[in-house]
């Protein structure tokens, strides 16, 4: 026998018409390219999204067509997201940060039909266009402007666009398995690939998104994501604002810390998030001028590991709740978050902080497994001790990278993330490296992670990698790399004693080496594939 429910298809769009029609007066704050401020509010994005999908459907695309973003948050790209994937088209967010080959690669990859872009990547847009052949428009995110129509003949103005089209517009009724957005992974080894996500997998990541365990949004909320809309659909927050009805607040490009600080105290953030990297900067910021941050109540770490330090830090002085999670661009991207079960709430605080500084528990329609061996399927013990390969299922996890016929699954159909990790008995993943960071010495593994965060946990060190150094006796041993805080004093081998009571004597690096900048990724993460070329051979010369 058959439910006797209504059948309605997963849409983007839907979100876009529940905002306007129960959060019609919400604002969004957006700070512009040019570093002014626009206040609008839901009613304005989907009136303006409607605008917009009817100048897309004049360019005379085709359902799936790639619509592409090169764009920081501001309203304009958040417009034309509900535009984009509402009538049917694919937003492909692209990483401004990439050099350009990997921009060039990524769009003719994607076959782009048009190309979105906001002033500061003019020059860029100007260097790609003559290798995108694919692209027949470029649409500049702003009112008309003299220069950018002398750099790129036939480009539109997104304004101009709007003015002219009609807020008339039906969202088309797809089917719900419909491709909706591409995101391309961060490429730090090979070239980048693409995850395509759908309508049904995007709303099921928003309903996991909002729940209390993992963001707990709710229309009381006034969000603030740092973390890039090009860095995997600024982890799924745009479509989570305008599912819960929050205010959102768009930081353009403005991601110093003090911008942030400004931004948070001036629209009353409540929830903030990004990277640790950007933590770093707000705090820092936050502490020069005195901020209290009192509007903040949640912050989220996610992308790289959060130091015990920062969420210390956010506790103690700014009594900010730091919700730690885990994900990747091939799980639309969340994973895991960390939010406390009912039998810790008695524990002490820092009983409880131990808990919190792991990746955290899955919401319902991931889970997870680890196995003894890559893309294996055999599963170890989920005793928090057995380390091995963690693997994924669910909703929002690919099954295959877009454009490539083979399937990106384990035999029994769990995608491989390429992380290292444990699992313990309450479900909590605690991820102790990328397979291939670890640091094999002597045939014993060492965990890169475990060494930066102890470093990091030291009060003179702004910032540590730990990688792997090629060695003629043990194979491999790890060295640090470190950046330390302003007018600290702190030696090499102060920082290598630190290490003396917290790790076994053979796991202590063999080297520090303090610089004073270490390469990012694009999305702000440690690039320790450059440490290991520059530095991989350092205890081979000594
Ligand atoms: P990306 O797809 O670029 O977002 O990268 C995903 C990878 O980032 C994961 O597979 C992890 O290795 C790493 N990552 C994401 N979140 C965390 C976290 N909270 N702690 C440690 N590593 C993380």
């Amino acid at each position: 026998m058959q439910g006797r429910m209504m059948q309605q298809p997963l849409l983007i769009s839907s979100l876009i018409e529940h905002a306007t029609r129960y959060h019609s007066d919400t604002a969004i704050i957006s700070k512009n390219t040019d570093g002014t401020i626009t206040t609008t509010n839901w009613a304005q994005v989907a009136e303006n999204s409607k605008r917009f999908a009817n100048a897309l459907s004049d360019f005379g695309l085709t359902l799936g067509d790639r619509v592409a973003t090169i764009a920081w948050n501001n309203h304009r790209h958040l417009e034309s997201w509900y535009a984009i994937s509402g009538s049917g088209l694919v937003c492909h967010t692209i990483n401004p940060r990439l050099f350009p080959e990997q921009l060039i690669f990524i769009i003719n990859d994607a076959a782009d039909k048009v190309v979105l872009f906001d002033k500061t990547f003019l020059p860029l847009i100007k260097a790609v266009k003559p290798h995108t052949p694919t692209v027949a428009h470029f649409v500049y995110l702003g009112a008309f402007d003299q220069d950018v129509a002398d750099a790129i003949p036939d480009v539109k103005f997104y304004d101009v666009l709007i003015a002219n089209h009609s807020a008339q517009f039906e969202w088309p009724e797809l089917e719900e398995n419909t491709a909706s957005s591409l995101c391309y992974t961060s490429g730090t080894t090979g070239n980048p690939k693409g995850a395509l996500y759908s309508h049904r997998s995007t709303i099921l990541h928003t309903y996991a998104i909002a729940l209390p365990d993992s963001l707990n949004l709710s229309a009381k909320d006034v969000m603030l994501p740092v973390v890039p809309m090009f860095h995997v659909n600024a982890w799924g927050t745009p479509y989570a604002a305008a599912m819960v009805g929050c205010t959102v607040v768009l930081p353009g490009p403005g991601l110093d810390g003090a911008s942030l600080v400004h931004m948070i105290d001036e629209y009353k953030v409540s929830i903030a998030l990004g990277v640790p990297t950007i933590w770093q900067g707000l705090l820092a910021a936050a502490q020069q001028s005195g901020s209290k941050l009192d509007s903040l109540k949640r912050n989220v770490v996610g992308g790289s590991a959060c130091p015990a330090a920062m969420m210390k830090a956010f506790r103690d002085i700014y009594q900010c709740e730091t919700i730690h999670a885990w994900g990747m661009t091939e799980m639309s991207p969340l994973g895991t978050g960390n939010q406390l079960k009912a039998k810790h709430l008695q524990l002490s605080d820092d009983e409880k902080l131990n808990i919190r500084l792991s990746q955290g528990r899955p919401p319902f329609g991931v889970d997870l497994r680890i196995t003894d061996e890559e893309n294996g399927t055999n599963e170890v013990a989920r005793d928090g001790h057995t380390t091995g390969n963690l693997q994924v299922k669910g909703h929002w996890i690919i099954d295959s990278y877009y454009g490539k016929s083979s399937n990106a699954l384990s035999a029994d159909g769990w995608f491989d993330t390429g992380d290292i990790a444990t699992i313990n008995e309450d479900g909590y993943l605690l991820l102790s490296d990328r397979a291939k960071d670890l640091i094999k010495s002597g045939g014993e593994w060492i965990s890169s992670v475990e060494l930066e965060n102890i470093a990091m946990n030291h009060p003179e060190i702004a910032m540590a990698a730990a990688i792997a150094a090629q060695h003629p006796k043990w194979d491999e041993r790890p060295i640090v790399i470190a950046i330390k805080h302003k007018d600290s004093q702190i030696t090499e081998q102060d920082l290598l004693d630190y290490y003396s009571d917290k790790i076994a004597k053979w796991q202590i690096p063999d080297k520090v080496i303090f610089v004073d900048s270490i390469p990012l990724t694009g999305t702000g993460k440690m690039l320790k594939r450059d440490l290991r070329e520059l530095y991989g051979n350092v205890l081979l010369t000594e």
